[in-house]
């Protein structure tokens, strides 16, 4: 039965309407009986009076009659009179109070005669008191006898009237009860359960309902996941092929061909990524992974991956932080990451020239745990005060032109500030038009962060470095992480001030750190040997090792800005060559340490395979293939690697499977495993985790996002970890 309001309103009312009727009824009934209750009481009682007058007024009679002395009779006459009086009145009274009841009227006209015959005798016995009364007092006695008994049967049927008009009552009144009995039943079962049922029904259907929902959410995930992968996939083989393709011999124009296809493919992954982040949030599915987490080291991989933007740009990126940087805490690093990209690509976009810092520190606070702060300041276009407020909303941007000039649709700083929110955090803009913008990313932290394990501490302890940054602020920076290495440094804004110093002092000098710009317009003076010199470069910087300006090579290049990792490996191979030709630090250090290493790569799309081969060849790596869990397993049965780059989902045996089998084998026991999945969900992580894998790279990868997985395990790699 569908359920109608307004009919159970309705039917409800004209319940209540009865049952409200029948009580009023019941209570009047009740008044009534009560009224009648009192006059019948009141008639009896009259009725009994006129008994006892009647029995007064004899007495006085006989009394007067045998007087003997005259003020006795006297008092007795004057009795017999106030006694008649009284009878009279009461005799009245009655006749009024059954006036109108034609019941008791019938029975009072009886009585009437004889009280009118009964005060006849009376007063003609009181005009004849002078005379012979005997006679007067014979009949006045008569008159009483028969009034008397008269009176008697009266007050019986009055009483019997009484109890016939009562007990009619109490049936009208159970009649009564009964009747509201039957409409509360009537209601009960007319009203309310119909509306139960109704209830019922409601709440199948919204269960029903809910039902329905969870599972168009869970189709929704499933074919998010399925799309996810099916666009990744191929998405993976345009970003690498076209960067294999920059790689090769092009001309000018095929050049800038492959780079607009290059950088579309990447604008349509960080698209693909938004808006199945979008999605996700929109269906509640979010879980946020809290784990260790080192800022510095955040900042600094965030930094790397948005250098490439500002190749072409006179912007200087720059990583700043706390003195004491080895610090972790414990947070969600892939959300921080991403809100950071988001703010760190929006910088490096809307930026032209000067400068885009990444900032991090803690922020004390009375009483409680420190907030963890990211700041992402630019020298960029800046956003009108008007519009801040609005860029945080979806799809918007500052400004209309933005699309056409910049493109983006708006969704970054939607999904950084939900994320966020999800993490509770704050994220705040400062900006003035022309001269930049301020992102600030404020989190609380659960617990007190603690000191990070750190390795290499001190590799420049006691080295005397000089370091030559025009760049007040990139100068800072590259002092920062020296002073971390415990290096005994001198700070110089140009190479002429370092060539000011004393050939004594610049033969003391155990490294020279000097921008690759400067150094190529630098004469090296006697007392430097370019084999202590190290070239902060840029990204997109020529390949070709850097120069002096009197053509001598340095010892290598770091790509500022600078890991500190980098920086330890390229002083270390400085200082301690070992044999080892030192020949470029970051590129050329980093490649040697892929040089030979051994690579089991599982992959089934044949153009992924390729571009895996490709890059593995580039980095010298020694590779053997796969297309299948099920050929992974026999490969390791009879070729030996260290190393295992495994793709997920792949026909017959997939990754997960296939890694587990792996870990179960002895040739599989200590090596590395790497996943390559294009599936993104959060579930992903904990399957690889159940199976054995220890990292995971996300397609698509560029050759730098597979280099640097590679070289974050490759010490791991048993046999070819640094002692
Ligand atoms: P998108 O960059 O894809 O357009 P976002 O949500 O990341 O979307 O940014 C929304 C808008 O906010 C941008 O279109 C731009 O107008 C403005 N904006 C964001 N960051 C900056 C910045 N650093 N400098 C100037 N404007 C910015």
């Amino acid at each position: 039965m569908a359920f109608s309001s307004y009919r159970f309103r309705r039917s409800y009312l004209v319940a209540l309407t009865a049952v409200a009727a029948l009580t009023l009824a019941a209570q009047w009934l009740v008044q009534t009986a009560l009224d009648r209750a009192e006059g019948d009481a009141s008639v009896i009682n009259l009725a009994g009076r006129q008994r006892m007058l009647s029995q007064k007024l004899t007495k006085a009679a006989w009394a007067s009659e045998f007087a003997e002395e005259s003020s006795s009779r006297h008092a007795a006459e004057a009795e017999l009179g106030e006694s008649l009086e009284a009878l009279s009145q009461a005799h009245a009274q009655l006749a009024e109070e059954v006036a109108g009841d034609s019941e008791l009227e019938v029975q009072y006209a009886r009585v009437d005669v004889l009280f009118e015959q009964l005060a006849a005798a009376t007063r003609a016995r009181l005009a004849g008191a002078q005379q012979d009364t005997s006679e007067l007092l014979v009949a006045l006695s008569t008159a009483e006898a028969a009034f008397l008994p008269e009176m008697n049967r009266l007050v019986g049927v009055f009483e019997g009237v009484a109890d016939g008009r009562i007990s009619r009552l109490r049936r009208v009144e159970l009649g009564l009860f009964l009747a509201t009995l039957l409409v509360l039943t009537l209601e009960a079962f007319l009203i309310f359960e119909p509306l139960r049922r109704a209830l019922n029904q409601r709440m199948a259907d919204l269960t029903e309902a809910r039902n329905v929902a969870e599972r168009a959410t869970r189709v929704q995930d499933e074919f998010l996941s399925a799309m996810s992968h099916e666009i990744r996939t191929p998405l993976n083989a345009v970003i690498g092929m076209s960067e294999l393709l920059l790689d090769s011999e092009l001309s000018p124009q095929q050049q800038e061909l492959a780079t607009t296809c290059n950088q579309s493919s990447q604008v349509l992954l960080s698209l693909v990524n938004d808006i199945l982040d979008y999605a996700k949030l929109e269906s509640g599915e979010v879980e946020l992974e809290i784990l260790d987490l080192e800022p510095e080291a955040l900042v600094t991989e965030v930094a790397q991956l948005v250098a490439p933007r500002l190749a072409e740009k006179p912007v200087e990126l720059v990583i700043d932080g706390p003195r004491e940087a080895d610090l972790q805490v414990r947070a969600d690093p892939l959300r921080i990451r991403q809100v950071l990209i988001n703010l760190a690509s929006n910088a490096a976009k809307f930026t032209r020239k000067g400068q885009v810092t990444l900032r991090w520190y803690l922020e004390p606070k009375a009483g409680a745990r420190p907030s963890l702060v990211f700041e992402v300041q630019d020298t960029g276009i800046g956003i009108p005060p008007e519009r801040l407020g609005a860029i945080f909303e979806r799809f918007t941007q500052a400004d209309s032109s933005t699309t056409r000039e910049y493109g983006g649709t708006g969704l970054g700083l939607a999904l950084s500030r939900e994320w966020t929110q999800r993490m509770g955090g704050v994220l705040e803009v400062e900006s003035v038009v022309g001269r930049g913008s301020l992102f600030r990313l404020r989190l609380p932290l659960d617990s007190a962060p603690v000191g990070a394990a750190r390795k290499g501490a001190g590799v420049a302890r006691g080295r005397r470095v000089a370091l030559v940054v025009e760049h007040p602020e990139q100068r800072a920076a590259h002092a920062r992480l020296l002073a971390q290495l415990d290096a005994e440094l001198m700070e110089f804004g140009t190479t002429e001030a370092l060539g000011n110093l004393a050939a004594s002092e610049l033969n003391g000098l155990d490294a020279v750190l000097v921008a690759r710009e400067a150094l190529e317009g630098w004469r090296l003076p006697a007392g430097i040997a370019a084999a202590r010199i190290l070239a902060l470069g840029r990204a997109g910087d020529s390949l070709e090792p850097a120069r002096s300006a009197d053509g001598r090579t340095v010892a290598g290049t770091l790509q500022r800005p600078t890991r500190r990792a980098a920086l330890e490996a390229a002083l270390g191979a400085l200082w301690n060559p070992e044999g080892q030709e030192v020949g470029g630090a970051e590129t050329s250090t980093d490649a040697s340490r892929l040089r030979g290493l051994k690579v089991l790569a599982v992959e089934d799309n044949p153009v992924n395979r390729r571009l895996l081969e490709a890059h593995l060849k580039h980095f010298g790596c020694e590779a053997v293939f796969a297309s299948d869990g099920l050929e992974a397993l026999e490969r390791a049965g009879d070729s030996e690697f260290g190393l295992v780059l495994m793709d997920c989902q792949m026909p017959r045996m997939d990754g997960y499977t296939a890694s587990a089998e792996l870990r179960g084998m002895p040739q599989g026991e200590d090596v590395v495993i790497l996943a390559l999945s294009a599936n993104t969900q959060p579930e992903h992580a904990r399957r690889c985790e159940a199976a054995g894998i220890d990292d995971w790279l996300s397609k698509p990868y560029t050759r730098d996002d597979l280099r640097r997985a590679l070289l974050r395990w490759v010490d791991r790699v048993p046999g070819r970890g640094v002692a």
